[in-house]
């Protein structure tokens, strides 16, 4: 039984994520999505190029398309003469080839001209005459120019599968044509608030009542991840509702999370519902984590459920630390999509050795210029403090704090 138990046996975050993640199948459902609605998606197929690009010879400047040689020795002093034969128009052929001497007006994009092979710059140049110029200057083969395939060949990979698409990788598709992709499938996350203390929002509390937050912070956290929120509900401290709500939310979604009641009290019953659900249940209970300590991670029926601290912040951090990276594996993501930065710490940091503590900042600069973490302390339960954070700083497991002035790793919110 849950109900009596101390959490003894914590793990540390790391271990407990092992744990879990050891106990999850891999399931690689997949779909078909447009290309334009696939940013931020885990590509589930690796991409080769289907084609050379460019797939023309471009110039990568305005001027004139030359055969090299017709430049060498060119200086201002001893400048070459050229013809001017042609205008290559964008979005179209040149429509002839050059022959020694000749050059063509081309501009940054255009098509070289059959045996043209560079392009000289046209403030290198001088117009002498209605259709004669001066190259001031001598380019190599290839200068000012990229070849067929430059950018990328037939075949070369392109993309692993694994890898969540950014608005280049959008970019580097549309332009071989690839106009869908196959992706890993949004899962859907079924959410059971408990506590009966919580109303909907909507409504005013009354006394010793609070308005539910988690449901709403765990829904925004789970679309950033690009997954899907399937809010149950509202439930109370009751067993029998509790296990109902949470078998409903099994049977609808890929994850399960319980907010609340994950700790030892009489009241807590979010172990003991795991644990009904299905096997093998609860896998860990008790992280070395500061906030966040009351974790639950479990697996019924190849599912991942996850029991969270009901304090706003705790349950955020521990959505971060867990369900996350957890939705990434399986959904096939190489790259966990967190972003961080360094900073320079500005007051010391107590902590406890053999636990890991996660601290809310704020970021700023100093006179100098150089970025600062500014702790934000405040009661572990008040989510203000998070709202006045722009991330948070992991004090490691085996620190026993952080000296103000020192280098800091700090997660963007
Ligand atoms: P518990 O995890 O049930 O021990 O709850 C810890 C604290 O978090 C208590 O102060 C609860 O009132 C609060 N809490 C629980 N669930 C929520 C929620 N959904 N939104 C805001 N606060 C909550
Ligand atoms: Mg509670």
């Amino acid at each position: 039984m849950a109900t009596s138990r101390e959490l003894f046996n914590v793990r540390t975050p790391r271990d407990a994520l092992a744990v879990l993640l050891q106990t999850l199948p891999r399931r690689a459902e997949s779909e078909e999505v447009a290309t334009f609605d696939a940013l931020d998606r885990v590509l589930a197929e690796d991409i080769h190029s289907p084609a050379d690009l460019p797939t023309f010879r471009r110039s990568t400047m305005d001027g004139f398309a030359v055969r090299a040689a017709d430049t060498f020795g060119a200086t201002e002093g001893v400048p070459a003469y050229l013809e001017i034969v042609d205008e290559v128009l964008m979005g179209h052929a040149p429509t002839r080839a050059l022959a020694t001497g000749e050059c063509a007006r081309i501009a940054t994009g255009g098509m070289l001209p059959e045996r043209a092979d560079a392009v000289v710059m046209v403030e290198q140049t001088q117009e002498v005459g209605p259709t004669t110029i001066e190259s001031l200057r001598a380019v190599a083969p290839g200068e000012n120019m990229v070849q067929v395939g430059e950018d990328v060949r037939t075949g070369d990979p392109m993309l692993e599968g694994g890898h969540i698409l950014r608005a280049q990788d959008l970019g580097g598709l549309v332009a071989l044509g690839v106009t869908s992709v196959r992706v890993a499938r949004r899962l859907r996350v079924g959410i059971v608030s408990g506590g009966d203390e919580l109303v909907d929002p909507r409504q005013e509390p009354g006394p010793g009542q609070i308005r539910d937050i988690n449901s709403y912070t765990l829904t925004a956290l789970i679309r950033r991840d690009g997954h899907e929120a399937c809010l149950m509900g509202i439930f109370p401290d009751d067993y029998a509702e509790l296990e109902s709500a949470a078998r409903r939310a099994l049977a609808s979604s890929d994850v399960v999370i319980l907010s609340a009641g994950s700790s030892v009290s009489a009241r807590d019953m979010t172990g003991q519902v795991v644990d009904a659900l299905g096997r093998p249940g609860v896998l860990v209970h008790g992280v070395s984590l500061k906030p966040g300590k009351p974790t639950i991670l479990g697996v019924c029926d190849d599912k991942a459920v996850f029991g969270l601290p009901g304090n706003p912040v705790s349950c955020m951090v521990t959505y971060d630390l867990f369900v996350s990276p957890t939705l990434a594996y399986l959904s096939g993501a190489v790259t966990p999509p967190r972003r961080t930065l360094t900073a320079r710490l500005t007051r010391n940091i107590a902590s406890a050795t053999g636990r890991e503590d996660y601290v809310q900042v704020r970021l700023s600069r100093d006179a100098d210029g150089t970025l600062e973490a500014v702790p934000v302390f405040g009661k572990s339960n008040l989510i203000f403090s998070l709202v006045r954070a722009d991330g948070m700083l992991k004090v490691p497991l085996d620190a026993g704090g952080l000296n103000a002035g020192a280098t800091v790793e700090v997660v963007l919110f």
